[in-house]
C-alpha cells in the first residue's frame, strides 16, 4: 500500500466530521471512538448552503421578486428534504416548498418547517384530514367537495388548497375544459379556500405556448365570474428560461435551486447564473497497474491497449452514479478528470489513470460538483445521463453534510 498512515491522515482533516472516526485502511484503528457506521471511503454528498442562497437570488431577480414555490420533492432532489428546506426556510424569497410525497410533508413538519407545504402528490381521505390537520395544502383536481366539508366542520375552518388544471400534460390536473365546472362547485362552498390554481407545462416550446393560452382563457372567464383562483402558478425550471410571460402571482422551480441547468442549451444564455448545490464525492481505494492485454470490469469491457494506471472508487449504480458514466463521464481527482471506464458495477467504477501513477488510494475523487468541468451538466454531456436522475437518484442513505 502506498499511501502512509502520514498522508491518509492528513487528507483525512478534508473529511467530514461525520466520517473521521472510521476505521483506517489496513484495518488498523485509530485512538478514536472504536466503532463508525461509515468508512471513509464511503461516497458522501455535499451541500453547498452558498450555492443554494445564491440560486435563490438569481431566481427571484429573474422573476421580479415574485414569491418562489420550491419543488424539494423526492429527498430534495437527493440532497435531503429537511437539509433542503431547513437551509431555504429562512430566506424571505422563499414562499413555501412543494412535495410529491405524503411522509416528505410529514417530515418537514415534524423537522419544525413552518411556511406553506404543497403536497403535489396523491393521499386517501384519512391522508387529506391528517396533512389538512398539519397545515399541508392538498393539490385537488377532483370532485372532493363533499370530503373537505368534512373535514373543515371537523377543523371548524376552511380547508386551504390548490386547483391543478390539466393544459395538455395529460398527467393529473382536471381538463382544461372541465375546469370551471370543478373551480366553480370548490369556491362556491364554505369550506374551502382556493388558495392557488396552478398548471404545468409539457416543455415542448410550441405546445407550451397552446398550453398558456388554455390556462389564461380558462382563468380569465372564471374570474370574470367573480372566482377567486388565489395565486396562479406554473413556471418549474424550464419556463423560468422560455416563458416570462408564465410567471404570473408565483413561481415553482426544482432544479434550478440546486443550481443545475435543465437543458445544456440554458447554460450559455446569460439568462441566470446557477451554481450547482451538489456534490459526490468518495475516495480511491485502489490503485494499479495493468498490463497490456489485461480486461478490467464485467464482461471485459475495458481492454488494456498498453500498461495503464487505473485507480478503482467504491462509488457505483446502487448510489445512484448511472451505469451511462463508463460512455465518457470523467471524475477529478487532485484537479485532473479522468475517464470512467469498463463498467459501473453495483458498488464500483473503475477510472484510467494514464501511463503515470498520479493516483493512490485515499484520494478524493469527485464524481460531480460546482466546478467548471464536472458540473453535474458535464457528467450528462458527457454520457447522455440526465441531470435528474444524478441527483434524484442519490442512495437516501448516503451521508449528507452540508459545507
Ligand atoms: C417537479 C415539478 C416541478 C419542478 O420542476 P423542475 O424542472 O425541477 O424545476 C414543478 N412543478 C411540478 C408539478 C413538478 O412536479
Amino acid at each position: 500500500m502506498r499511501c502512509s498512515r502520514r498522508a491518509f491522515l492528513e487528507a483525512g482533516l478534508a473529511l467530514p466530521a461525520v466520517l473521521h472516526s472510521a476505521p483506517e485502511p489496513g484495518g488498523w484503528r485509530s485512538s478514536g471512538p472504536a466503532f463508525s457506521q461509515d468508512s471513509s471511503f464511503d461516497p458522501w454528498v455535499e451541500i453547498h448552503a452558498e450555492n443554494l442562497r445564491h440560486n435563490v437570488t438569481e431566481i427571484s431577480r429573474r422573476v421580479s421578486v415574485r414569491p418562489i414555490l420550491a419543488v424539494i420533492k423526492n429527498n430534495g432532489y437527493g440532497l435531503g428534504v429537511v437539509n433542503v428546506a431547513q437551509l431555504l426556510e429562512p430566506q424571505p424569497e422563499i414562499f413555501g416548498f412543494a412535495v410529491v410525497k405524503l411522509h416528505e410533508a410529514f417530515s418537514l413538519r415534524d423537522a419544525g418547517i413552518r411556511k406553506p407545504i404543497l403536497l403535489l402528490g396523491p393521499f386517501d381521505e384519512q391522508n387529506l384530514a391528517d396533512a389538512v390537520a398539519r397545515e399541508i395544502l392538498p393539490m385537488v383536481y377532483t370532485a372532493l367537495g363533499p370530503a373537505l366539508e368534512k373535514i373543515a366542520a371537523k377543523q371548524q375552518k376552511p380547508v386551504s388548497l390548490h386547483v391543478c388544471v390539466d393544459t395538455g400534460i395529460g398527467r393529473v390536473g382536471v381538463p382544461y375544459h372541465q375546469a370551471a365546472a370543478l373551480l366553480g362547485d370548490l369556491a362556491g362552498r364554505h369550506s374551502v379556500h382556493i388558495e392557488g390554481t396552478m398548471m404545468t407545462f409539457t416543455e415542448d416550446p410550441d405546445f407550451d405556448k397552446e398550453q398558456l393560452g388554455r390556462f389564461n382563457q380558462t382563468c380569465t372567464a372564471l374570474e370574470k365570474e367573480g372566482i377567486a383562483l388565489g395565486k396562479k402558478h406554473a413556471a418549474s425550471s424550464f419556463p423560468l428560461f422560455q416563458h416570462p410571460d408564465a410567471f404570473f402571482d408565483m413561481v415553482r422551480p426544482g432544479m434550478a435551486i440546486y443550481g443545475i441547468y435543465s437543458e445544456n442549451e440554458f447554460r450559455h444564455m446569460g439568462i441566470m447564473d446557477l451554481r450547482p448545490a451538489v456534490s459526490l464525492k468518495a475516495r480511491v481505494i485502489y490503485a494499479k497497474k495493468l498490463r497490456k492485454g489485461d480486461s478490467a470490469g464485467y464482461n471485459r469491457a475495458y481492454m488494456a491497449k498498453d500498461d495503464v494506471w487505473v485507480a478503482t472508487i467504491p462509488v457505483g449504480h446502487a448510489d445512484g452514479w448511472p451505469r451511462a458514466a463508463a460512455k465518457g463521464a470523467k471524475v477529478r481527482i487532485n484537479g485532473d478528470l479522468y475517464p470512467v471506464i469498463a463498467t459501473v458495477s453495483a458498488s464500483h467504477s473503475i477510472v484510467e489513470i494514464g501511463a503515470e501513477e498520479k493516483v493512490k488510494i485515499g484520494d478524493v475523487a469527485t464524481l460531480f460538483d460546482a466546478q467548471s468541468g464536472s458540473r453535474p451538466e458535464d457528467v450528462s454531456e458527457a454520457c447522455g445521463a440526465s441531470v435528474y436522475d444524478l441527483t434524484m437518484h442519490l442512495n437516501p442513505l448516503l451521508p449528507r453534510r452540508v459545507v
